[in-house]
C-alpha cells in the first residue's frame, strides 16, 4: 500500500484528503472532537511540506442534498484552532464555492469541503452516478490522500472511485489502524482476550465468529450478553433480548468449548425497573433476575472478574459498552472494564464509536490505551476478515504501478 512519503514532492500539489470527521453534534456544539483531532497529523503533515490541503469528508446522514443540520462549518473553526491557522470553509463540495475556495489556496493552506453526502453521488449504488462524483471531486486536485479510517469500509466516491482516478495514498491514520488491527488478527501476543458489549448481537455476529479462532478467551457484557445468557436457559426479565439470535448464542458457546476457547459470562447484574437514569438500581445474581427487571449493567462481582482476564492478557480487543453508561446508575461495569485495559501489560484496543466515546466520557484519556480505533464499523469488518474496498482499491492502484 502506497503511503505519503510514496507521492513525492508535495510542494504546491493540491491533495485531497479524505478524512474521518463524523463527530457528535448538539446543536453547533462539537461535543467530542477526538476524530477532528486525530485527522490533524496527516493534515498538518500536508501543510508542512507546502502542500494546498482539500479536506474532504461527510457528517451524519443527510439524504444526498444540503442539509444545514449537517453542516460541516463548526468542524472548520474546531479543525482551524487545532491546526492553528485558518481553514477555508467552501459552502459546496464540487461546486462553484469549492473550485474558487480551491483556486484560491496558497501551499501550506487549508481549506475543508462541505458535507461530501450533501451529494447524491457520494453513497450511489449506481457505478456510474458515484464515478461521475468522484470525477469532479477528482477534477480539483492532483493527490488523494485516504485518511478517514471510519469510511474505508463503504464503496463511496470519496472513499473509493477517487483512488481510481488520482494517484493515491494511504494516510497515516489509516495506516496506523491498519497497523494495530494486523496485529490483532495475524500474530497476537497471548493471552489474547476479545471483550464485547454494547447493545446487539447481530451487530456483532461476524467478529464473534472470526476471532472466535484467534483469542483465548471471550468476554461478554452489556446488553448482548442477554441473549446468552437466555441461551444458556436464564430468565432475563425485560432486558435487551434478540429472541432470533438464541441459536446462534448457544451455537457460539458450543464451539468456543470445541476450541478450546473459555467463554466468560457475568455471574451478576444490575437491574432496574425502567430504562432510566434514576431508575432504583439493584444487583442480582445472573440466574435471579425478576421477571419485572432489566438488566442495564454487569455487577460488580462479575467486572472484577473481567477485569482479572484482561489484566492477565498480553493483547486485549474490546468493543462495547459493558452497561447503558450514558447513566451514571450504569456504567461501573464499563469503568471497572476500561481501567482494567489501561492495566494491561501489552496492546490493548478499544474500537466502537460508543466505547471510545464511553472510555472519554469517564475520563481516561487516549494515551492510556495501546490504540482506540477511531472507525467503529471499519474495525469490526477488518476483524471479521472482510474486504474493505476503500483500502482494497489503494492496493490495487499500487500494484498497477509496480506492475
Ligand atoms: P460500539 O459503538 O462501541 O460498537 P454499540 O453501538 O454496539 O457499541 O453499543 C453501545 C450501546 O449499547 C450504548 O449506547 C449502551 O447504552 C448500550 N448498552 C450497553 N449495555 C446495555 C444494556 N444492558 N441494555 C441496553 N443497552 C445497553
Ligand atoms: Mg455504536
Amino acid at each position: 500500500m502506497k503511503t505519503v512519503d510514496d507521492l513525492g514532492k508535495l510542494k504546491g500539489k493540491r491533495v485531497l484528503v479524505r478524512s474521518d470527521l463524523n463527530v457528535p453534534l448538539d446543536g453547533a456544539t462539537i461535543t467530542d472532537d477526538g476524530r477532528v483531532r486525530a485527522s490533524v497529523p496527516t493534515i498538518q503533515r500536508l501543510v508542512d511540506e507546502g502542500a494546498r490541503v482539500i479536506v474532504l469528508a461527510h457528517l451524519g446522514r443527510p439524504k444526498g442534498e444540503p442539509d444545514p443540520q449537517y453542516s460541516l462549518a463548526p468542524v472548520a473553526s474546531r479543525l482551524s484552532e487545532l491546526l492553528g491557522t485558518t481553514v477555508r470553509f467552501a459552502s459546496d463540495t464540487v461546486g462553484v464555492d469549492a473550485q474558487r475556495t480551491v483556486a484560491e489556496l496558497g501551499n501550506g493552506e487549508v481549506a475543508l469541503l462541505e458535507n461530501v453526502r450533501f451529494n447524491a453521488g457520494e453513497t450511489s449504488k449506481d457505478d456510474a452516478e458515484r464515478g461521475a462524483f468522484a470525477d469532479q471531486l477528482a477534477a480539483l486536485a492532483d493527490l488523494f490522500v485516504s485518511d478517514g479510517f471510519g469510511v474505508v469500509h463503504r464503496k463511496q466516491a470519496s472513499v473509493y472511485d477517487v483512488a481510481e482516478r488520482l494517484p493515491a495514498a494511504v494516510g497515516g491514520l489509516v495506516q496506523a489502524e491498519v497497523e494495530v488491527l494486523k496485529r490483532l488478527t495475524e500474530s497476537p501476543e497471548r493471552p489474547y482476550a476479545v471483550v464485547l458489549g454494547g447493545s446487539k448481537v447481530s451487530d456483532k455476529l461476524g467478529v464473534i465468529d472470526h476471532l472466535l479462532t484467534k483469542a483465548d478467551t471471550l468476554v461478554i457484557g452489556g446488553g448482548m450478553v442477554f441473549t446468552f445468557l437466555a441461551a444458556q436457559g436464564h430468565g432475563v426479565g425485560t432486558s435487551l433480548l434478540e429472541q432470533d439470535q438464541i441459536g446462534v448464542a448457544e451455537e457460539y458457546l458450543s464451539r468456543a468449548r470445541e476450541l478450546g476457547v473459555s467463554i466468560v459470562l457475568p455471574t451478576d447484574v444490575v437491574v432496574a425497573p425502567e430504562f432510566k437514569a434514576d431508575a432504583p438500581a439493584t444487583t442480582v445474581a445472573v440466574d435471579q433476575i425478576p421477571d419485572d427487571q432489566m438488566g442495564l449493567d454487569i455487577g460488580p462481582e462479575s467486572a472484577e472478574a473481567f477485569a482479572e482476564v484482561i489484566r492477565g492478557s498480553k493483547t486485549v480487543f474490546w468493543n462495547g459498552p459493558m452497561g447503558v453508561f450514558e447513566m451514571a446508575a450504569f456504567a461501573a461495569g464499563t469503568r471497572t472494564v476500561a481501567q482494567a485495559l489501561t492495566e494491561v501489560d501489552g496492546l490493548s484496543v478499544v474500537g466502537g464509536g460508543d466505547s471510545a466515546a464511553a472510555v472519554r466520557q469517564l475520563g481516561f484519556t487516549d494515551d492510556q490505551f495501546g490504540h482506540i480505533s477511531t472507525g467503529g464499523g471499519a474495525s469490526l469488518e477488518y476483524l471479521e476478515g472482510k474486504t474493505l474496498p476503500g483500502l482494497a482499491i489503494l492496493d490495487e492502484s499500487g500494484s498497477e504501478e509496480s506492475a
